[in-house]
């Protein structure tokens, strides 16, 4: 029987992975797997890509594929092996995937272009002699690279994990016992998967940098995954200095020309080395060796919209079908990742001191509350008289001081006091914040902007307008007003808009120009800064607050990696966090007690609440203009989902919770309605897509799944 290909096609409401055979014309022979092809469905043209080769069923008359796009396919098994397996992961549809992960379009005119440029380099990467945690955490990491080396399987079929003969051969040459017993199936992830935790500062970049070399040395690639907003020049730049032009930067500022280049390069083994955020997880590697995920822990990885993928995830089963060393590392890790090298999933490498016995920074907490039942002058508002009092210390002995408050803006809340209204968002039910240096109010969630007006929507009263609470913007202006003389600097998204921005006021940081900066979570993460002896957490307390079960963790990761920025210099620093819970264990284990201690609290708060790592999540939102018609689809559809549970063979434990608005009901002019599903999902995660699927057809309402969401 002939074989004919088949395609998937861009059509929302199908099966997710429904496929359409189709004629290939003559002209077109040898057309292959992966391919981007022009079809006829229906009465339309549509966009579809060959995913395989086989007989249609009987009595079928094919409609012939009307073109192909571009001069070579889209994907090569690996990556449609990949995109299949994020389909049935994430409940998504195959085509869209497939749009995600699409390379880039060629340009017209394909030009040579100049690796994109780096910062200023901070005093790396020299040839340290590196401490013995950290080359025993090399050792063990080198031994997974030669033995997945020597035994790859050839084409990633199946699992494609490496066999025992190079893990046997691995531990004769590097002299370390990897656990291999004869009950274990060979294809057991432990050994391969690795889980560097190290405290801020403990040398973790020095560990990645020379794994990427070794895996060079074998003639493998290395994806280096790292946290969104800015870490990519820094990297780029260190991993440059050392391996040359072999290292590939992915950011958002490249031109399409660069993307297509970067891609290309990739796919032929021309560029060894790809650094990039979530996005990069989908190149092209010829032959990937090693996966690296910096700050494993980091939300960025995961895509806050739809096809909701973590990048660490699908980092995980890329690693697993290619045969490649996955290598998380993190100062704090997630729960997920610790939980899975409690359980053998990973193994766990620690670094638990700085290198040249540099000292970790005095941490002193500071009860906001009584601050203010003292009755210190309120002019201080949110920096408090000890910190005052230490920040003006710092400017007198010429040090550097950061300040961190994740709140943009110069007031959360505008209110009218005389009618009680608060100004919110035209199209979500959120509060305007207000922006001093534009005189504008702006929605924070769709950018939404309007002049501040003069007179009270509400009443019409003039000039009655209050500003409620603090952001960045109104702490800058009483701290000019304060230390008139100090050098300060904001460093948030309003600041850093401009190209270039980032990157220049972190150098003039560096050059010691500025006494204070002052910033988002973009001042915690991964910087090197010796001159800085006191950080200063202004408000520890706003993660907390939110209705997210992943708050606490929030809240102990951003305390412990801003927190690291102190002291990484000669002098020893110290780091004052402002709080109205002293007491609460996110903050006493991020100021004091350490990692271990957080994660057994938090881990018995999610087994006892059974969220993940315990048990799985599901959200299904449900979004539309009309609020009423959301609320009958999603009644509808959680009364579907709850039959489909109930059902006699489904004894397994899964709780439906809702449905509910959602946190946020309206955002960008939808309501938005959501059900969870919590628990031992397993087999059901098919039937509970195809049943949602169903509820696609026919109707004005968005319906978006996302496996273990994030965020609200
Ligand atoms: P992490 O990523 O774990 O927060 P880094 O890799 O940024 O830490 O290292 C912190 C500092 O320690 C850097 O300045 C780095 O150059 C330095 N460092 C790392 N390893 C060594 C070593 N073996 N000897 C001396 N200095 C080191
Ligand atoms: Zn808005």
């Amino acid at each position: 029987m002939d074989e004919y290909p088949e395609v998937v096609v861009e059509i929302s409401h199908l099966r997710h992975d429904q496929v359409f055979h189709y004629l290939a014309p003559e002209e077109m022979p040898g057309l292959e797997l992966g391919t981007r092809v022009l079809v006829p469905f229906g009465k339309k043209t549509v966009q579809g890509w060959v995913v395989g080769f086989s007989a249609p069923p009987p009595g079928v008359t094919l409609r012939s594929i009307e073109s192909v796009v571009g001069d070579k396919p889209d994907f090569n098994p690996e990556l449609l092996r990949l995109a299949r397996w994020m389909a049935d992961y994430y409940l998504h549809p195959l085509p869209e995937i497939l749009k995600l992960m699409s390379p880039p379009e060629k340009p017209v005119r394909a030009r040579k272009h100049a690796p994109a440029g780096g910062m200023t380099l901070t005093g790396r990467p020299g040839r340290l002699v590196l401490n013995t945690e950290q080359t025993v955490a090399l050792r063990e990491i080198e031994a997974a690279l030669r033995a997945g080396g020597d035994a790859r399987a050839p084409n990633g079929e199946g699992a494609g994990y490496p066999g025992g003969a190079g893990q046997q051969e691995a531990a004769a040459t590097s002299g370390i016992a990897l656990p291999l017993s004869a009950e274990r199936p060979l294809v057991a992830a432990g050994p391969w998967q690795f889980l560097l935790h190290g405290i801020t500062g403990s040398g973790k970049t020095e560990v990645y940098l020379r794994a990427a070399m070794t895996a060079l040395s074998l003639g493998r690639q290395v994806l280096y995954l790292v946290p969104e907003i800015v870490l990519t020049p820094q990297a780029g730049a260190w991993f440059r200095a050392a391996l040359g032009d072999r290292v590939a930067v992915w950011h958002s500022r490249l031109s399409r020309g660069e993307r297509y280049e970067t891609w290309e390069g990739i796919r032929q083994g021309v560029l060894s080395i790809l650094i990039g955020p979530r996005s990069a997880v989908f190149a092209p590697f010829k032959n990937l060796g090693l996966i690296i995920v910096d700050e494993e822990q980091d939300a960025s990885y995961k895509q806050q919209e739809s096809p909701y993928y973590h990048a660490r995830q699908v980092a995980a089963q890329r690693a697993r079908d290619n045969g490649a060393v996955l290598l998380l590392g993190s100062a704090t890790p997630s729960l997920e990742s610790y939980t899975g090298a409690r359980d053998g999933q990973y193994r766990l490498l620690r670094l638990t001191r700085r290198p040249q016995g540099r000292r970790l920074p005095r941490v002193t907490v500071v009860d906001q509350k009584q601050e203010h039942d003292a009755g210190h002058d309120v002019r201080f508002n949110l920096v408090g008289q000890y910190l005052a009092g230490q920040i003006a210390l710092r400017l007198q002995r010429r040090e550097q001081t950061i300040l961190f408050l994740n709140r943009r803006g110069y007031s959360p809340i505008v209110f009218c006091p005389l009618c009680g209204l608060v100004l919110k968002c035209e199209r979500c039910s959120i509060s305007l914040v207000y922006h001093r240096t534009t005189g504008d109010l702006r929605c924070h969630y769709c950018n939404f902007k309007r002049p501040l007006p003069e007179r009270c929507p509400g009443c019409g009263a003039a000039g009655s307008l209050r500003f409620l609470g603090t952001g960045l913007q109104r702490v800058e202006q009483m701290l000019r007003r304060f230390y008139p003389q100090a050098r300060i600097q904001r460093l948030d998204f309003d600041t850093t808009r401009r190209k270039g921005e980032f990157d220049r006021i972190l150098d003039s940081f560096v050059k010691r120009e500025i006494d204070i900066l002052l910033g988002t979570q973009m001042v915690a993460k991964g910087h090197d800064f010796p001159g800085v002896t006191l950080v200063g957490v202004l408000d520890a307390d706003i993660a907390l607050k939110l209705p997210d079960y992943r708050a606490t963790e929030r809240t102990y990761q951003l305390l412990a990696q801003v927190a690291g920025r102190a002291g990484r210099g000669r002098v020893p620093g110290e780091v004052v966090v402002q709080t109205y819970f002293p007491d609460h264990y996110s903050i006493q284990t991020a100021c004091f007690a350490g990692y271990p201690s957080f994660y057994r609290q938090e881990i018995g708060n999610r087994e006892s609440s059974g969220y993940p790592p315990y048990g799985e999540l599901i959200r299904i939102r449900v979004a539309g203009e009309r609020e009423q018609q959301v609320e009958r689809r999603v009644k509808e559809l959680a009364e579907a989902l709850a039959a489909l549970l109930l059902r006699p063979e489904g004894t397994r434990q899964v709780r439906l919770l809702g449905p509910a608005p959602a946190p946020v009901l309206r955002l960008q002019d939808l309501y938005r309605w959501q059900v969870m599903l919590k628990g031992e999902l397993g087999g059901q995660k098919s039937e509970i897509r195809d049943c949602i699927q169903r509820f696609k057809k026919n109707t004005s309402v968005i319906i978006s799944i996302e496996v273990d969401p994030y965020g609200l």
